[in-house]
């Protein structure tokens, strides 16, 4: 079982398969294309290996195999050592991912040896919604309500105590130290399965609301999701990024609550898991999407570069461009490696539409930082905000952030923990909203 998005032992069904096989060589390879990671994600990496390695260890007795390398080398390798005939993943979609799969899949039928892809980090896989013709959906909407239709299994349940385990400390299976843990540079929440699921218990509790009201936070949802100053959203991103927890798990829990108490919030936040479905679909059809626009319409558009713009995106970096809720969210960003959606879609804006910068900076530095970095969410994010992307919002409607901040965070709550020191505004809003449609009429004659 070669482990990768998928750092968990219950409802994981590529373990599942691999314990059907026969004895279970459980295995992570730490590939030098990590190190793009950066520190954030490299440490909540090292902590989620070490708690699966833990709970590997109270089931077996024997540890989670680590090898350092890259992974074309290292699973032929290890296959061939521990005679293994079939290596169990979970399918990848990444751009990265596929490449490196492929590559894999070579390397192990040179000795007869195959790669078996089970399930996804998604409810459904990628790949797999598709319109009556056959073909992908380039729209959320109608994407989302055949993602529906489509649905997903039911959770699969944890290996069972028959399952031969031949991890790290079995006799003639070698296994390298994973390494110092990274400094993260920043605070991170407890990482692993069980703290992923007791998020999900917390955010789905009676009370747990950050209203003072009885209800859940889940049922409260759709009344204090674009709150930033409340926690409002599960904050569940790096677990569904790494795997600690699968959507399908979540999905499953809100299908037999009591709809009635959930009421609209389940029903939204089910959305935002359809949201990461269509997008990782999106990226899998589109790879060319990761970094360059979707919709080439705006290729042409005039952007800054050069010296005068990367100082400004060095204050928008730091949180220092005088606009409170986009320096608010920048440094929460840099505290906790972790930012509210709604304040995402400000940060964006303002990068692409007031500061005119490529919409690639900001993706980069984001992925840089967030410890839930994902590729296929975070620039499809960020091509939302750009107008470059799906059904992306218009090119033309350009977020003011005194607005915003005035109306998704009233009190000024939010502002007041993460940016409290007055910083001069670095720009006028209104002269660079009228820059903005200037250079959208001139690329779009
Ligand atoms: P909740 O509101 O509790 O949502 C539950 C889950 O649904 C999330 O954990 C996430 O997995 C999924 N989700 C929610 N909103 C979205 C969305 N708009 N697109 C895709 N999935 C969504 N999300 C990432 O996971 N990784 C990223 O790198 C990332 N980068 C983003 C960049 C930009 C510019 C924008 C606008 C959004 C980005 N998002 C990203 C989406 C969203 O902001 C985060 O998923 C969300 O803030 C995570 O907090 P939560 O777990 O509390 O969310």
């Amino acid at each position: 079982m070669w482990f990768r998005r998928d750092l968990r032992l219950d409802d994981n069904p590529a373990l599942l398969a691999a314990a059907d096989e026969g004895a279970v060589v459980p295995v992570f390879v730490v590939d030098p294309a990590f190190d793009e990671a950066g520190p954030v994600r490299s440490a909540y990496l090292h902590r989620a290996l070490t708690a699966l390695d833990e709970s590997i260890r109270e089931r077996s007795g024997t540890g989670l195999v680590i090898r350092h390398g890259d992974p074309t080398d290292e699973i032929p390798a290890l296959a061939e050592e521990t005679g293994a005939t079939t290596v169990c993943v979970s399918r990848d979609a990444t751009p990265y991912g596929r490449r490196r799969d492929a590559a894999v899949i070579d390397a192990l039928a040179g000795s007869g040896r195959r790669l078996r892809g089970v399930g996804s980090p998604y409810a459904v896989d990628p790949g797999t919604v598709r319109r009556g013709d056959g073909g992908p959906y380039s729209v959320f909407t109608p994407f989302a309500r055949s993602w529906r239709a489509t649905g997903w299994d039911p959770p699969h349940p944890p290996p069972g105590g028959d399952v031969a385990w031949h991890g790290a400390g079995t006799p003639g299976i070698e296994s390298d130290d994973l390494g110092p843990a990274p400094e993260p540079g920043c605070e991170l929440p407890p990482v692993g399965e069980r703290s992923a699921r007791r998020r999900w218990g917390a955010f789905v509790a009676d009370g747990g609301a950050d209203d003072g009201s009885i209800r859940s936070a889940l049922a409260a949802y759709d009344d204090l999701r674009d709150v930033p100053a409340r926690r409002g959203t599960s904050r569940l991103s790096a677990d569904l990024k790494w795997g600690t927890i699968h959507p399908r798990t979540l999905l499953a829990d809100i299908g037999s609550g009591d709809a009635a108490a959930w009421g609209d919030g389940a029903a939204t936040f089910s959305d935002e898991l359809a949201w990461r479905d269509f997008y990782a679909d999106v990226l899998l059809r589109r790879p060319d999407s990761a970094w360059r626009n979707l919709n080439p319409k705006l290729d042409g558009i005039e952007l800054d570069t050069g010296a005068e713009a990367e100082e400004r995106f060095g204050r928008w970096c730091r949180g220092e461009t005088g606009f409170g809720i986009v320096d608010a969210g920048m440094r929460q960003l840099s505290s906790i490696g972790w930012m509210h959606n709604r304040v995402r879609m400000i940060t964006a804006s303002f990068l692409v539409k007031d500061l005119h910068l490529p919409w690639q900076w900001g993706a980069r530095w984001f992925m840089r930082h967030l410890v839930d970095g994902d590729l296929a969410s975070n620039n499809h994010g960020w091509q939302w905000a750009a107008g470059t992307g799906t059904d992306a919002a218009p090119y033309f409607r350009v977020f003011n952030p005194t607005r915003q901040q005035e109306r998704f965070d009233p009190d000024g709550a939010y502002v007041a923990r993460w940016a409290p020191e007055p910083v001069e505004p670095m720009l006028d809003h209104a002269v660079e909203r009228a820059e903005a449609l200037r250079r959208l009429a001139a690329a779009t004659p």
